[in-house]
């Protein structure tokens, strides 16, 4: 299979050479050539599989004219271990959980899938891998890649716009794994990384990969449980819908792309926080790019999300389709604890802020048609991840994870960085 760059169709490239790029050189995003549509037959299966087989199958679609079976049960097996339970929060509402990984985020299947298959696809040149974080992508890929042989992974994070725990998760690790603290906001850090993926003196010396949502390896197996989901709701004559909380829009895009396999999923509700530039552009605005906001759900604060022309790519660039499919509201902080807070007074069921959003656009999207849907949120985060903000919300203590408690008592290591692009150069030339 070829991939092609949003920005110029006619630019394809094979997966080895999708994944190591991870942005094309005209900096579109790559897209698969053709999107496999599964058989019917498939879907009425897929209740009796596990969440295992039934990756086999769907990465086997994906990509088996690149990796032989073998290799596509290892991807699978590597990725998928841990489970993603749905749980019903309301009448005919379910929360999938997607934080039960070793970073307790859903980014954790990404970054899983993403190691694994850059190990496989890469030669004897060491790879570094640069990545920008707004919090949970530099844990989740950090400790994806942690230990990996003939990868190195070096992240930058905005000084002070990640939380204390997040930090610690990618900070602490050590190995060939190192953390740039960028005097500036996320979206600097992003543009710094863009910058060296284009910069041809710092590519003929070295071997640079990102492991952002961009990367197909990333935003690929983020489909998978999408699937997992469907098959896992009640049998029903209603609709389902997905209600994603969003930043840069690769986990809803992976929804999308799960859709386009043929998972009949009716909608998509793109939740976000006041960094809204996309439920904008969805409600008739035009798409326009705007410095981020810090929030509670910081995970979102994305102002010029990356993965907002393969949305559009998924439909062909045909825009009306796309706002047939995917609906898209914003809330702000005070919503999002007053969700949080009147879920866990009426079920017993706490959120995490992000989730809160998804949550909140489900259930406004669900009233547009009452009694027509079945719904899902993506739970990203789990609520000790976010735990200041739960705990003072919901007044109450809540107990960190003992995986997450094992990072807070680590040294934190690292470098200060300014909000230079040369400065970064010149880091990447010495080590
Ligand atoms: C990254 C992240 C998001 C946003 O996901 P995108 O794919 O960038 O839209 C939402 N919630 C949490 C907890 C995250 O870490």
């Amino acid at each position: 299979m070829n991939y092609f760059s949003t920005n110029n169709p006619n630019h394809k490239v094979a997966l080895k050479e999708a994944v190591i790029k991870g942005l094309a050189p005209d900096q579109g995003l790559y897209m698969p050539e053709t999107i496999p549509v599964l058989p019917a037959e498939f879907f009425t299966r897929l209740s009796s599989l596990s969440f295992r087989e039934m990756g086999y199958e769907i990465v086997g679609a994906l990509f088996s004219e690149d990796l032989t079976p073998g290799q596509i049960h290892e991807l699978v097996d590597h990725t998928l271990i841990f489970d993603a339970p749905l749980v019903q929060v309301e009448d005919g509402l379910f929360s999938l959980e997607l934080f039960h990984g070793p970073t307790l985020a859903f980014k954790d299947f990404g970054a899983r899938f993403c190691s694994k298959l850059m190990s496989m696809l890469q030669d004897k040149r060491e790879l570094k891998v640069l990545v920008a974080t707004s919090g949970d992508t530099g844990s989740a890929v950090a400790n994806g890649f942690y230990g990996v042989d003939g990868v190195e992974v070096i992240i930058l994070y905005p000084s002070g716009k990640v939380s204390d725990l997040q930090e610690k998760q990618f900070t602490t690790l050590g190995g060939n794994v190192r953390a740039l603290e960028v005097a500036g906001v996320f979206d600097d850090c992003q543009q710094m990384v863009k910058k060296a993926f284009l910069d041809p003196d710092l590519n003929s010396r070295m071997l640079l990969t990102s492991a952002n949502s961009i990367n197909i390896a990333r935003w690929i197996p983020q489909c998978l449980y999408y699937f997992y989901a469907w098959s896992r709701l009640p049998l029903s004559d209603k609709k389902a819908v997905f209600a994603v909380p969003s930043g840069n829009f690769g986990n809803l895009a992976a929804g999308i792309l799960a859709e386009r396999m043929g998972l009949p999923i009716a909608g998509f509700v793109a939740a976000t926080n006041i960094n809204k530039v996309v439920p904008d552009y969805l409600n008739g605005a035009p798409f326009a790019a705007k410095p981020s906001l810090q929030t509670i759900s910081n995970s979102m604060d994305v102002g010029n999300p990356s993965n907002f022309y393969r949305l559009l790519a998924l439909f062909d660039n045909d825009e009306s389709l796309l706002k047939e499919m995917v609906k898209g509201y914003f809330y702000t902080n005070e919503q999002t604890r007053e969700a949080m807070r009147a879920v866990k007074r009426d079920t017993g069921y706490i959120m995490d802020p992000h989730g809160a959003i998804a949550y909140l656009g489900l259930k406004d999207f669900m009233q547009t048609e009452p009694g027509e849907y079945q719904g899902v949120f993506l739970e990203t985060a789990h609520p000790g991840k976010f735990r200041n903000v739960v705990e003072e919300t919901l007044d109450l203590e809540l107990p960190l994870p003992e995986r997450l408690q094992a990072f807070l008592m680590r040294e934190k290591k690292a470098e200060k960085m300014a909000n230079d692009y040369q400065a970064f150069k010149n880091y990447l030339l010495r080590s």
